[in-house]
């Protein structure tokens, strides 16, 4: 997008940051974009990122803390839950197990001695003074946000980051060793949960002096100027309102505490939108949830009623995973027909945007924000389009995504096409009609190969999968971004080498790292940041993308395996454009 050359420049304006999201239809932000097109902002963006989810699921589950300058405290050694379980744990060992499984390693979450590194404090011969291989690529339950790495991303290329506030609620409730401080009144809420972390998020940027969260994009212009990380936060949830019917005002506390970018869509059905069918996991949760928000009770295999979540036993939860998998999310296909959900055969959500979803999409809109539609059903992405087209075309956009026709396989634990959240070509066209962008997900997938991206598709879930997708999606015309998900309760691209190296299949042994550092002035902009360390190559060839500080790793691992220059530097615009972007919605 070059949105310089199609706005006029207006007069000068001084803007109050903090003030509002707001900003008038021609104001600054139209300005600031025709200066734009002679100075691109250098650098790329992660469109996201839960920086401060310890404290998802009633703070049970994350392990390590994000804004802890110390990193022998922030990332000190976990107990592995040998003995009792400090983390990483719900109340149902099978759960634990399923959410961690990945079909490679053990997993990260429940009993996990084999995870249970980072700084170890005793002495010689026990002490492991780095993270090699950990946190790794399969970690769901272990700090992979912490300062430090991220203060190295952004050293080496990392300009803007969109960090996400997220929790979930049903998760909360099923979880082992919740923080008070995290709950309301003792009980699981999401809202005190998302507020802590947009505070927190305050806190870091105030006693850091390399990031400041970004108010305005005209602000994360000056911010990544002044040679700083500009984060913008964003919320991503199930219950983002706490249920209240003044819903607005807690948009709009949400927005005094910097929020500038919303997720509409959250891993369930919520009272504004149908949300993306994806696995087991979620359909249990969505079954219970059928049942407990109508304060009705449910029995399984064992009997008896179950009518809050303390009523639920750990044969329930197997049953209800394993052995009568349930599914609450209702399915149609294009002709109204119910079905097994399964987004390839075309069964998807019947749910679209609910009455109030139509009144928070006109709210956000009334903010000038640019909307997030990841994990909105197919069918409320086009409820949502029609508003976004009645306004003007409003600005929609994916913060974190893949490319549902280029997915292979069909195995649980990872992206693929039965699911409904891989974005189709009704997605594409969503985005490319509102001048959105698709922040594209860093996980093990696989892709089918794409020529032109001229990358061997030769290791299964490595970044040379992720070189197919990216290719392809900037050939579709898109603006693509990084979307590491990192804290997100989701596993990440594996190591092309060692015993998981290409996901443990044969395809590592053809596998080899040949670093091509790039040239001063090469159009991707990256010639101009820190290049990684030996140390920093080393991590990622061991852990695969196992922390934010591997970031550019997985450029440069993409760089020196071919993927052809033009992919490299729409990767490397996607500052400039998520900016552009958030110009336009500013200006709507
Ligand atoms: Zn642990
Ligand atoms: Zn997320």
């Amino acid at each position: 997008m070059s949105l310089g050359v199609a706005l006029a420049p207006v007069g000068c304006q001084q803007v109050v940051e903090g003030a509002s999201a707001e900003a008038p239809a021609g104001g600054e932000g139209s300005q600031v974009a025709a200066v734009a097109a002679a100075t691109p902002l250098k650098g790329y963006a992660d469109l996201h990122v839960h920086m401060f989810s310890e404290a998802m699921f009633g703070g049970g589950w994350l392990y390590g803390i994000a804004n802890h300058d110390d990193y022998r405290v922030a990332l000190r050694r976990c107990s592995g839950n040998l003995a009792t379980t400090d983390h990483a744990a719900t109340r149902f060992g099978p759960l634990n197990e399923f959410l961690s499984d990945n079909g490679v390693t053990d997993g990260d979450a429940g009993w996990h001695w084999g995870k249970r590194r980072g700084w170890d404090e005793r002495s010689w011969p026990f002490k492991q003074e780095d993270w090699e291989h950990w946190p790794s690529w399969d970690a769901i339950a272990h700090q992979q946000v912490w300062q430090g790495h991220l203060q190295e991303a952004h050293r080496q290329g990392l300009s803007l980051t969109v960090v996400s506030a997220v929790d979930f609620r049903p998760m909360c409730e099923v979880m082992e060793n919740r923080k008070a401080i995290l709950m309301k009144d003792g009980r699981c809420n999401e809202y005190t949960s998302i507020k802590w972390q947009l505070q927190e998020a305050n806190r870091f940027a105030a006693t850091h002096s390399w990031v400041e969260i970004a108010l305005s994009p005209a602000h994360a212009r000056r911010i990544i100027a002044a040679g700083k990380l500009a984060m913008v936060l964003s919320v991503e949830a199930t219950e983002p309102f706490d249920n209240r019917a003044d819903w607005q005002n807690v948009l709009d506390e949400y927005i005094s505490l910097g929020v500038r970018t919303f997720q509409m869509g959250g891993h369930i059905n919520t009272a504004f939108a149908g949300a993306t069918v994806m696995n087991k996991a979620y359909n249990a949760m969505q079954w219970i949830e059928n049942y407990f928000r109508n304060g009705q009770c449910f029995s399984t295999i064992d009997g008896g009623p179950r009518c809050t979540y303390d009523d639920i036993t750990l044969l329930d939860m197997v049953d209800l995973l394993e052995l009568n998998p349930r599914n609450g999310f209702t399915c149609r296909n294009a002709a109204g027909q119910v079905g097994a959900c399964n987004a390839a055969a075309g069964y998807t959500n019947e749910l679209g945007l609910t009455p109030l979803g139509v009144q928070l999409a006109n709210a956000l809109m009334d903010r000038h924000m640019a909307i997030d539609i990841s994990h909105m059903s197919e069918r409320a992405v086009q409820d949502l389009f029609a508003v976004a087209q009645s306004r003007g075309n409003r600005v929609l956009y994916s913060s974190h995504s893949h490319f549902r026709e280029r997915l292979i396989g069909d195995d649980d634990h990872m992206a693929n096409q039965t699911q409904e959240k891989p974005l189709t070509s009704m997605h594409i066209n969503v985005i490319k009609t509102t001048h959105g962008m698709v922040g594209l997900r860093t996980g093990p997938d696989y892709a089918m190969a794409y020529a032109p991206s001229g990358v061997a598709d030769s290791c299964d879930g490595s970044a040379r999968s992720y070189a197919q997708s990216l290719a392809w999606g900037v050939d579709q015309g898109l603006n693509l971004a990084f979307a590491s998900d990192m804290n997100g309760f989701i596993q990440q691209m594996v190591p092309r080498t060692g015993d998981e190296g290409c996901r443990g299949s044969g395809q590592r042994d053809s596998q080899s790292y040949r670093w091509v550092a790039p040239a001063a002035n090469v159009s991707d902009g990256l010639g101009g940041f820190a290049y990684p360390s030996t140390e920093y190559l080393q991590w990622y060839q061991k852990q695969g993308f196992g922390h934010i500080g591997l970031l550019r790793p997985v450029f440069e691992d993409m760089r020196s395996m071919g993927l052809a220059q033009k992919y490299l530097d729409n990767l490397g615009a996607s500052t400039e454009n998520f900016v552009e972007m958030w110009e336009l919605a500013q200006s709507q």
